[in-house]
C-alpha cells in the first residue's frame, strides 16, 4: 500500500516537473511546444502513433473547461448574474488557459497513458 502510494506521489511529480513519467530523468520537451519523440534515458516513445496527440488536447480541453466553470461559479457569487462581467472574466480565461497548460496536459496524457498501458520502447529506423 505505501509502495503505492509513494508510486503514485513519484508519477504525480513527475508529471507536475514534466518529466518522463517512466525514470524522471529527462524532460518531455525539447524545447517549449515540442514534445520529444522518446525518453533520451530510458527510450520510452512520447509520440507513439498519428493522433497520440488527441489525448493531450482531451486533458487540456477537460481542465479549460473546469476552470473556467469554477471562474464562471466564483463570478456569480461575487458579482451576479452579470454577463457582462463574467465574460470578461472568463473568456480572456478561455483562451489563455489552454496555451499555459499546454506542457502539463501532455505531461498529464503521458502520465495516464503510463499507468493504463505502459509507454513502449522507442526503437531505431532500421533496428530489428
Ligand atoms: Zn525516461
Amino acid at each position: 500500500m505505501l509502495a503505492g502510494r509513494l508510486q503514485i506521489l513519484s508519477l504525480l511529480s513527475r508529471c507536475a516537473r514534466l518529466r518522463c513519467p517512466v525514470c524522471g530523468r529527462s524532460s518531455i520537451f525539447q524545447a517549449p511546444f515540442r514534445v520529444r519523440q522518446h525518453c533520451p534515458s530510458c527510450s520510452s516513445l512520447f509520440k507513439r502513433e498519428e493522433g497520440f496527440f488527441v489525448g493531450s488536447v482531451m486533458v487540456n480541453a477537460v481542465a479549460t473547461e473546469s476552470a473556467a466553470l469554477v471562474v464562471y461559479f466564483a463570478c456569480l457569487y461575487a458579482v451576479g448574474y452579470r454577463e457582462d462581467l463574467i465574460l470578461i472574466v472568463a473568456l480572456p480565461l478561455t483562451l489563455i488557459l489552454p496555451v499555459l497548460f499546454y506542457h502539463h496536459s501532455w505531461s498529464v496524457w503521458l502520465g495516464l497513458d503510463y499507468v493504463f498501458e505502459g509507454l513502449p520502447k522507442y526503437e531505431e529506423p532500421g533496428a530489428g
